[in-house]
């Protein structure tokens, strides 16, 4: 695969950068084929997608009669979980409690937004603290694995936390931001393997860890998408698939209503992301996510390939902001700057090296493609 010549999609910006990625005869890549034949005849961002959520929304007011809140929402402080808080306030009148990870990296944007949304909207709060000791071993054994997703531990803090809160206290649906406008070109599973394989981040913290995880947030894939789902009866609501969601838009409405503040890309709310996204992945393994956001937002009509293509060729850091960022992360981590760079510098491997349940997710996920319910590509 790594002797494969350069190719880029001539549809979207995804490129051989994913070592699984095919092209027909046109030059198009597979993910721009399932969007079109598999995404785009399935999602109804329009009166049509109105009609399917609305039995769900009120469904979901009466079985909440009674409650103090009737539904729970993930929020990051990001765009997608806000906007969905946004409509279930103002669109559908319900009654969510606003559930929040703080997993110790979120930026002052992120904190002054999620604060104005929730002061705005009137809602509830309820923030989970995650222990930064643990959490802290936890990235630095990530770190030490040298794979390249090293935001998994900030990614299961934030659904462990949300799954696992929503199924002990009795929540039944779970409202989030996952939609097709800004991801229908998801991650290859080569740059971001499954946050939510339990068995993997055990490995890597036996392996490379130095303290138990004891209050840490953990869920496994199947446990929250079979246990919970169906003994639990936690049913997981994606109401942005059934409205317009136009990023730019969506961001202007928050800002205008919320003094709400941009973020300069994607997953930016958490000064590791930013970190992670806009410099070790692409430096250490040249992978960059934007590829794969911007691809999305190109066929969803929000960015123009030429658009695409010219923002991709520009560095998301700054020198100057690089090394500070470089050093806030070190400092953090209780790590010199030497150490980071020697752990910058060290052979990259993949979730391969470690103990995995690839296969078993593979299989189901197979089956939910079988059954329709997954239409974007996971691999
Ligand atoms: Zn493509």
């Amino acid at each position: 695969m790594d002797n494969r010549p350069y190719q880029i999609c001539t549809n979207c910006i995804m490129d051989t950068s994913d070592p699984n990625i095919t092209f027909d005869d046109r030059g198009w890549c597979d993910y721009c084929r399932n969007y079109y034949k598999n995404i785009v005849p399935n999602w109804h961002p329009n009166e049509k997608g109105e009609e399917l959520l609305r039995p769900v929304i009120d469904k979901i007011k009466k079985d909440g009669k009674g409650c103090d809140h009737d539904c729970l929402i993930g929020l990051s402080g990001g765009i997608d979980s806000s906007y969905v808080a946004f409509l279930a306030k103002e669109k559908y009148g319900l009654r969510p409690l606003l559930f929040h990870v703080d997993a110790g990296w979120n930026s002052q944007e992120a904190v002054n937004n999620i604060e104005r949304l929730v002061d705005g909207l009137g809602f509830d709060l309820y923030t989970e603290v995650i222990d930064w000791p643990e959490m802290k071993d936890l990235q630095v054994a990530f770190f030490k694995a040298q794979v390249p997703h090293v935001d998994t531990p900030q990614d299961h803090a934030f659904f462990a936390g949300l799954y696992n809160f929503a199924a002990k206290n009795g929540f039944r649906y779970i409202l989030t931001g996952a939609n097709y406008s800004t991801e229908c070109v998801r991650e290859p599973l080569a740059w971001h393997y499954h946050a939510s394989d339990l068995r993997q981040l055990k490995d890597i913290h036996r392996r490379f860890g130095q303290r138990p995880l004891k209050t840490f947030p953990l869920s496994d894939i199947f446990t929250y998408r079979l246990y919970y789902r169906y003994v639990k009866g936690v049913r997981v609501v994606k109401p942005l698939n059934y409205v317009p969601y136009i990023k730019e838009d969506a961001m202007q409405e928050l800002t205008d209503r919320f003094v709400w503040q941009e973020y300069a890309y994607k997953h930016y709310e958490s000064r590791f992301t930013r970190f992670y996204e806009g410099y070790w992945l692409p430096t250490k393994f040249g992978y960059d996510k934007h590829r794969a956001h911007f691809s999305s937002l190109i066929l969803t009509g929000q960015m123009t390939r030429e658009e695409a293509i010219e923002r991709i060729a520009q560095p998301a850091y700054d020198e100057e902001t690089i090394m500070q960022d470089f050093e806030y992360v070190a400092k953090k981590l209780d790590l010199t700057v030497s150490e980071l760079q020697e752990l910058m510098g060290g052979e990259n491997r993949t979730y391969r090296d470690y103990k995995n349940r690839m296969s078993l997710i593979s299989l189901g996920t197979d089956i939910l493609r079988i059954l329709g319910i997954q239409k974007a590509i996971i691999r």
